[in-house]
């Protein structure tokens, strides 16, 4: 597919060419459209995932599950480059359904495998926070797994969240009566109604990776990831830092009272077989 125009970043993985290229209503848009309906159909997305560690030692804490799509013809391509086009079809919830059935079917592999789980947080898109099916979805995998009951997690944008926030509150509320717990994804970047927070049952803010990446130099982002931490902390919220890449950026999240890290100084997103290894060696 010229129309990608992909160019080769790093090992082999594709990031597409133009962002500005892909927001056009093209036909190629569209085109990329029905080529990733029929890769979900055939199986060609992966998930990769994403240890979170606790602030203290390092430790594996959780994981969250990144969607990728392994184009036969352009290789390992990353959600940026579809998520929004899927985004803008219904195709997303497709792509969600499946991301959910795979998450839940990883962690009933891993555990046959005699492992010792940990929770994993998948992410779900704005528009299908508000549709009634996602929590059915939810509610069918966990009655005919109950043993996954707080092994599976969401995570939603706080841009997400306020698009409709009496629905995401709803569904919020319900998925978290499944067992189902909920993080409030790149918090800080966008704007959330502090008077909905409470309400929400969230479980955990993730702190925006945009703060976290000139934390050590830049006096504004470390007040601002250090309040989110203090707003985490007396809504009794469990508080998570993405992005971290370094050791002083973990000495000073560390010190501000985060429980939580996640990024590539402790690891990369990984495939399956490698979290295979990592849950096999915290025995
Ligand atoms: P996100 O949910 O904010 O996920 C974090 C992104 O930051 C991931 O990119 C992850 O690989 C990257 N990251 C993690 N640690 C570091 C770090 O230390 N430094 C840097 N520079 N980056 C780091 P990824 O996998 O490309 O995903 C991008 C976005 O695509 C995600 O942002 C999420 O919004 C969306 N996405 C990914 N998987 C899914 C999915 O299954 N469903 C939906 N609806 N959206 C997804
Ligand atoms: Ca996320
Ligand atoms: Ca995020
Ligand atoms: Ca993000």
């Amino acid at each position: 597919i010229c129309l990608y125009r992909a160019k080769k970043s790093g090992k082999g993985c594709y990031r597409l060419w133009d962002r500005s290229y892909l927001q056009d209503s093209t036909p190629e848009r569209i085109q990329i459209e029905s080529e990733l309906r029929e890769g979900i159909e055939r199986g060609e997305l992966i998930l990769h995932y994403q240890p979170k560690v606790n602030a203290v030692a390092g430790e594996l804490h959780s994981l969250e599950a990144l969607v990728r799509w392994q184009h036969p013809r352009l290789g390992l391509i990353y959600p940026d480059s579809f998520i929004g086009i899927a985004e803008e079809s219904n195709l997303i919830v497709e792509l969600d359904r499946w991301v959910i059935a795979a998450v839940a079917e990883q962690q009933l592999a891993w555990r046959k495998q005699g492992l010792v789980i940990v929770p994993v947080s998948l992410n779900v898109s704005a528009s299908h926070i508000t549709r009634a099916d996602l929590v059915l979805l939810f509610a069918q995998i966990l009655n005919e797994h109950p043993e996954l009951a707080n092994y599976i997690e969401v995570e939603l944008t706080e841009t997400a969240i306020m698009a409709d926030p009496d629905q995401a509150t709803i569904s919020l509320n319900h998925l978290l009566h499944l067992g189902v717990k909920s993080s409030v994804d790149d918090f800080g970047s966008g704007y959330t109604s502090l008077g909905y927070l409470k309400k929400l049952n969230a479980n955990t803010l993730k702190i925006d990776r945009t703060f976290i990446d000139d934390i050590t130099e830049d006096g504004y982002d470390r007040d601002v990831a250090k309040a989110i931490i203090a707003l985490a902390n007396s809504l009794s919220m469990e508080v998570v830092a993405e992005g971290v890449e370094t050791k002083a950026q973990w000495d000073l999240l560390a010190s501000f009272g985060c429980q939580y890290l996640q990024g590539y100084y402790f690891s990369k997103p990984k495939p399956a077989e490698e979290i295979a290894r990592l849950l096999a060696s915290q025995k």
